[in-house]
């Protein structure tokens, strides 16, 4: 089988068969936590292995955080952006290896994996701007001869819990900000994917040293849901951004809750665009089949439902089923290949069973699932994409299934494919194709989406870094990213200050002695 330089990628990036996974910077431990083995789906191949960490060397590296934070909070911000930008320039060196890692570990395909890479480069560019943009705004005060004024401080230890889905990505979007805002990181990434954390991590620790970065300001801990609970739980943690399931954000906002902690959260979704009659079909079904079908659907802005309207739902449908007869599965890093596996065979379980459901349902197939078999799919997590005609209300239709499984719903008005399209308990991304302004508009007023993302002739997925990413109801409400979602990682002061000589009360009040 072709290698498709994975070899050199891995020697390139520092990977051995065996390594340590848990570090604060320059120095790696191994710890007892136990081997988690890195099986690509791509080809069912061992690519090496990591050691967890423990309950012993996370407490050890949220120590040497703390440490590290007494410090990095003194660096200037633009210093501290001079340092994030150097990651940039090193990620922009690396693009091409980490990129192929991502695309062999998490088994996206590799223009996806480079586009990652991409993104990660990018908010590097954000941060550094950013990182003589923090601003307070100034108020007038009631009082005489008083100013007031608000700042933002860096928090502290922030924790950081990432999917499978994006390995490297989501750690940048949530880092970068956080290191230019001066607060130190502890990164828990996904168990799935853990050879991709121990790259970001090499390539920003030599960065780090070169610019005498304190140790603790980049950590990792690699491990399971349990190294996930340990920074629920953490006091010394202020704050936890988790991104993963939505089972597991209820999991860790009650556990940071239950100690006040702040709690990010960017959970699952449950996408729809609205094709409506005015569309522009061309468009409509290029956004479709990528939203549906790219990263075989294990995104969390995945299209997962078409809400069509009924004077062009059997033409839609149609050009949907001709399309999908088109679509290359295989090797993601095959660039003439559109669908990659699925990340193991939990997940084709979990494919197989909505399949069952959907049709259990009423749902009634356009384009036929089931699991690839023979030459190139031995590691048995290739999956044909599959589209159904089914109800808005069917109990499978209302979850989300991380995988390749397109729903088809019929709708007669706009108020009718609205109400299907919030009538979801998860508000991540959404949007409408249409050339007629008035649909447009409805769609982006107050009645109109509920969701976090609301795109206008564009597919669900694919968001820019220069936005706030994120979404409501059981998504979980966090932003990260572009615009100010940066506030999230400081906490805010507000000052008055007196420059009279008087002592007067806000409101007027009188206490005179
Ligand atoms: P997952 O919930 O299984 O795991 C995500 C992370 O949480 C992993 O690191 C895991 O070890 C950890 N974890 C699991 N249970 C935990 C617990 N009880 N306490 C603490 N940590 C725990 O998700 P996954 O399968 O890796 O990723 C797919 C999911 O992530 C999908 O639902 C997808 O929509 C969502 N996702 C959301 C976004 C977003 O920005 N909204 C981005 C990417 C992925």
């Amino acid at each position: 089988m072709k290698n498709f330089g994975i070899k050199e990628a891995l020697a390139e990036l520092g990977l051995k068969k065996s390594n340590p996974g848990v570090s604060t910077g320059s120095k790696w431990y191994r710890s007892t936590g136990g081997l988690i083995d890195s099986y690509s789906p791509a080809d069912g191949k061992l690519i090496g292995s990591v050691h967890g960490g423990d309950e012993k060397t996370f407490d050890k590296v949220v120590k040497q955080s703390e440490e590290a934070f007494q410090v990095w909070r003194t660096w200037p911000a633009p210093k501290r952006g001079e340092v994030v930008r150097q990651v940039g320039v090193a990620l922009r060196k690396y693009k091409e290896p980490l990129g192929k890692l991502v695309s062999y570990e998490m088994g996206k395909s590799l223009q996806e994996g480079l586009g990652e890479v991409q993104e990660m480069i990018d908010i590097c560019d954000f941060a550094v701007g950013l990182s003589r943009q923090l601003h307070g705004l100034t108020m007038h005060s009631e009082r005489p001869n008083h100013r007031m004024y608000e700042q933002w401080h860096p928090i502290g230890t922030v924790g950081i819990i990432s999917a499978f889905n994006f390995p490297v990505a989501v750690w940048s979007w949530n880092s970068m900000l956080a290191w230019v805002c001066g607060d130190v990181c502890v990164w828990k990434p996904s168990e799935k994917t853990p050879l991709c954390s121990i790259a970001c991590q090499l390539i920003t620790a030599r960065v780090f040293e070169k610019n005498g970065v304190p140790e603790g300001v980049s950590c990792l801990v690699n491990g399971d849901a349990t190294i996930g609970q340990l920074m629920a739980q953490d006091e010394r943690i202020p704050l936890v951004s988790a991104t993963g399931s939505t089972r597991m954000g209820k999991a860790v906002a009650r556990t940071v809750s239950e100690r006040l902690g702040r709690a990010l959260l960017e959970l699952g979704g449950n996408n729809a665009i609205i094709i409506t009659e005015h569309a522009n079909l061309d468009m409509a079904i290029r956004g479709a089949l990528f939203g549906a079908v790219g990263t075989a659907g294990q995104r969390c802005t995945t299209t997962r439902r078409l809400i069509i309207h009924d004077s062009i739902f059997d033409e839609v449908k149609d050009r949907l089923k001709n399309a999908y007869a088109h679509l290359n599965i295989g090797n993601p890093l095959d660039t003439g290949n559109h669908v990659g596996p699925l990340i193991d065979k939990t997940a084709v379980k979990l494919y197989q069973d909505a399949l069952r459901k959907v049709k259990q349902a009423g749902g009634e197939f356009v384009v036929k699932g089931g699991v690839l078999q023979g030459k190139g799919y031995e590691s048995e997590c290739y999956v044909k994409p599959a589209v159904a005609v089914v109800e808005n209300e069917y109990e499978i239709v209302q979850h989300e299934t991380f995988a390749p499984i397109l729903y088809l719903i019929r709708y007669n008005s706009l108020a009718e494919a609205i109400q299907k399209q919030n009538g979801v308990k998860q508000g991540l991304s959404s949007s409408i194709m249409t050339t007629n302004m008035q649909e447009m508009e409805r769609f982006l007023s107050a009645a109109g989406s509920d969701c976090g993302i609301a795109n206008v002739n564009i597919g669900t997925s694919g968001a820019e870094i220069g936005g706030a990413f994120g979404g409501e109801k059981e998504t979980g409400g966090g932003r990260e990213s572009g615009s100010d979602a940066w506030k999230a990682y400081m906490r805010r002061q507000t000052n008055t200050i007196n420059f009279g000589d008087n002592l007067p009360l806000a409101q007027g009040i009188k206490f005179d002695i």
